[in-house]
């Protein structure tokens, strides 16, 4: 599924019209200099020296946080470990490090609601898959696509290639702070950027890359909904939750993802792969007018 993925976001940024050929060769490189880590470390950390015993929890704290700081502190000097593990594999999670140029998919998160081996390919697409997308897509997000393919801050885009991303996402940032989501609060646009960045792109890419699935092994109906339904329905469901409105007033303000419901409403009310899938007419509430609507990758 993440060489799927790799492929289609290659295929849409070798599509892009507001990108220059100079760029898109970038953005290619970068793309393909991705490092995946999916599960678990190639090599497992060795914890032997960490004194653990069953006299005291905060002794053991101490001695996990002495050790851990022992262990940062000699990497100095040394070359940079790139396989080296960010989270545990139990961890229900994944992330993208710019400093490294790679995605990361803990074997806790390759698990239902996200993944299961047994589902077919519409369903784990629009789960794990518009994960694989959203991580793939920070690489290229306000904060991302100011590192290079080695993950060193460096400026590789056209002055003039830049101003046009910058307006497709000032058109991202303007939709999220448009939102209410209690009473006069509203989302932050510029603060969740490259979270509804990332969540736009992810979910595009992913639907790309369903499409090359189901075009090696076709698929029909389940239950009474296509293969393009059960994709968006997985994505969905990823997200349903339900928050208290004083978590939901933190999270508005202090996080950079956007809330459960916004992750879902805001991405799809953008893509015409949604409004297709499900005979949305245009002025349906989850279908924005072709001219308002967001796209970048
Ligand atoms: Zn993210």
């Amino acid at each position: 599924m993440v060489r799927d993925l790799e492929a289609a976001l290659g295929d849409r940024i070798q599509s892009l019209e507001w990108m220059s050929d100079a760029t898109r060769a970038r953005a290619l490189e970068k793309l393909h200099a991705f490092e995946e880590k999916i599960g678990y470390p190639s090599t497992w950390r060795d914890y032997a020296g960490v004194p653990i015993a069953r006299a005291g929890l905060i002794a053991d704290h101490y001695a996990c946080a002495q050790w851990e700081a022992k262990r940062n502190a000699g990497k100095i000097g040394k070359p940079v470990d790139r396989g080296e593990w960010f989270m545990t594999p139990p961890t229900v999670n994944a992330f993208y490090s710019a400093t490294l140029n790679s995605i990361n998919f803990p074997a806790g998160i390759l698990q239902p609601p996200f993944f299961d081996p047994s589902w077919d390919d519409a369903v784990n697409y629009g789960g794990i898959g518009a994960v694989i997308g959203h991580e793939m897509t920070h690489g290229f997000d306000d904060r991302g696509r100011q590192f290079d393919a080695k993950g060193n801050l460096e400026d590789w885009w056209t002055a003039d290639d830049a101003a046009r991303y910058k307006q497709r996402s000032d058109r991202v940032a303007d939709q999220f702070s448009s939102y209410t989501v209690l009473d006069t609060l509203h989302l932050n646009g510029r603060l969740t950027l490259g979270e509804n960045t990332a969540d736009l792109g992810g979910i595009a890419v992913a639907y790309h890359a369903l499409r090359k699935a189901l075009a090696r092994k076709p698929a029909g109906p389940i239950d009474g909904f296509t293969p393009e339904q059960r994709f968006f329905l997985s994505y969905a469901r990823v997200w349903a939750s339900k928050q208290r409105p004083a978590q939901l007033r933190t999270q508005v303000q202090t996080n950079p993802h956007s809330p459960a419901m916004w992750r879902v409403n805001g991405p799809l009310s953008n893509l015409s792969e949604f409004q297709q899938a499900f005979g949305c007419k245009e002025g349906d509430p989850m279908v924005r007018s072709a001219e308002l609507r967001a796209r970048i990758w």
